[in-house]
């Protein structure tokens, strides 16, 4: 396609599944008088087996050091469950339908996401492609081979902060100097920072037709391949123990506002209920559209903030935010450590346990190891891709400090399965949990007495280990 008349601009969306609260995309619009469009790249092989070798920082194809490449040598782990394309498909799928309605498009393209993106770019003539911040060395990675194509063809990549509560300039301290210890970041940013209000919708222009409909026929053509109508048939048929199930698209993630926010008032009671493991309501659920950024962390917080002013403001109205502070945390963690968010020697750089031993890792995947409150975690988190809280925090304990596997590897399954997953949380919960990241109790859990106490009536053991 010949380059148009009055450029556009792109926002290259990728953990910011959203037109509502985009810094990237109201800066599009407003550097290109409202001639904005959408693209997302979709992995050429969405089921990529996250091993590529033994050697710490090994060199990728793209000659680059993968995170995948620090992981050791675990058993065949896909990158993602078919379960957790089915959800990012349903989030890209709304957010196409949001960008159409407005007289534009959404690009959904599949390979290399760099060359994708600098192809189409050029093919449109675009000057200016924004997109989000880099939580990790990976999409790091695309960025610099995307800014660098880009840049040989005259348009140019702009990144913005819009993954967190706060934004990097807001912060009283470059990312470098992040607090090791999430009380002292928490204690910091209370003190000095400020959450801004989300950001409203930006006025989109019709863009031509014949754009339209190229990117019309190219999205329905990649959707249309039987790995991707595979991953969402998976989900449409939810394990019928489920307790909840969550739709990819942003108006489900609001829908869980309304419903749990303001017509059953669960955030009222949320200290008391949050480590619960049975039913749909003992926390707020928001991890999948959060993860994916289909709702905004700001859009949560201003949310909180109202339902304190109109109905009541207490201990748990406080403690959701507080988790978003974790989240905050996490986010900046990993934009910290970079390499060393991924390595058995974690960011404390001490000597992990790093037992290789794949039967046992495999029968922990797969809920077999006879420990029932594991089994029964475990067989949630394959069945259904979530997994409260409290369980995530005893099959990890159990995996990385009871059996001394490689916590890599949990972490790369994890990654693998959550519907919810995050690089930052992930990673940087397991390092945690695992004894080799900032937890200043290095905890070791005892899965029986956790079971004793948060199921003690056995529910959820006999839910979905039927014991
Ligand atoms: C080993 C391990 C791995 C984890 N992996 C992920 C992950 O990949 N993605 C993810 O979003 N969370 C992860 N978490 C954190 C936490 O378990 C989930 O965020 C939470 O269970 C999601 O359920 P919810 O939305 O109902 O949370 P709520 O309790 O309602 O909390 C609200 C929000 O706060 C954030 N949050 C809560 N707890 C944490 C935490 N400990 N760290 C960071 N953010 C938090 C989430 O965005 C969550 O949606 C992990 C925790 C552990 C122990």
């Amino acid at each position: 396609m010949s380059a148009l008349a009055s450029p556009i601009n792109l926002v290259w969306h990728r953990t910011d599944l959203r037109l509502c609260d985009n810094a990237a995309m109201t800066a599009a619009v407003a550097a290109s008088q409202g001639l904005t469009a959408g693209v997302f790249v979709l992995p050429a092989d969405p089921y990529e087996v996250a091993v590529l070798s033994r050697k710490r920082g090994a060199v990728g194809s793209s000659g680059s050091v993968s995170r995948a490449a620090l992981l050791g040598a675990p058993p065949e782990v896909a990158r993602s469950s078919p379960r957790r394309i089915g959800f990012l498909l349903q989030a890209i799928e709304e957010l196409r339908a949001e960008w159409r309605a407005r007289g534009s498009t959404l690009f959904i393209l599949r390979g290399n996401a760099a060359e994708c993106v600098s192809t189409l770019a050029a093919e449109l003539g675009v000057r200016e492609v924004h997109t989000a911040p880099c939580p990790s060395f990976d999409e790091l990675n695309e960025n610099t081979s995307a800014e660098r194509i880009l840049n040989t063809r005259g348009a140019k990549l702009v990144v913005h902060d819009e993954t967190t509560l706060f934004a990097a300039e807001d912060l009283p301290f470059v990312i470098d100097q992040l607090p090791d210890v999430f009380s002292n970041f928490r204690r910091v940013v209370e003190k000095h920072c400020r959450v801004r209000s989300p950001l409203t919708v930006p006025d989109i222009s019709e863009i031509p037709r014949e754009i339209r409909t190229l990117a019309n026929e190219q999205a329905d053509a990649i959707l249309a391949a039987s790995v991707f109508v595979e991953a969402r048939q998976r989900t449409a048929t939810p394990d019928p123990r489920a307790s909840f199930v969550a739709h990819g698209g942003r108006s489900h993630g609001l829908t869980r506002i309304r419903k749990w926010f303001w017509e059953k008032d669960c955030l009222a009671r949320y200290k008391e209920t949050r480590d619960g493991l049975v039913g749909e309501n003992f926390s707020s659920r928001l991890s999948p559209w959060l993860a994916l950024g289909t709702i905004s962390p700001r859009e949560v917080a201003a949310e909180i903030r109202r339902y304190e002013s109109e109905r009541v403001a207490n201990d748990s109205t406080y403690w959701l935010f507080f988790e978003l502070l974790w989240r905050d945390f996490f986010h900046l963690w990993v934009r910290r450590w970079q390499g060393r968010a991924f390595k058995a020697t974690g960011v404390l750089g001490r000597t992990p346990c790093g037992s290789q031993d794949r039967e046992a890792f495999l029968r922990w995947c797969e809920g077999t190891t006879g420990e029932p409150f594991i089994d029964a975690s475990m067989r949630e988190l394959r069945a259904t891709g979530q997994l409260s809280n409290r369980a995530r925090q005893n099959v990890a304990s159990w995996l990385a400090r009871t059996q001394g596997i490689d916590w890599r590897w949990g972490a790369a399954w994890f990654e693998s399965q959550l519907i919810d997953f995050d690089v930052g949380p992930n990673w940087g919960n397991w390092q945690y949990v695992a004894g080799v990241g900032n937890d200043p109790r290095n905890r070791v859990f005892n899965v029986r007495d956790q079971a004793e106490r948060y199921d003690a009536d056995g529910a959820y053991r006999a839910l979905w280990a039927g014991k």
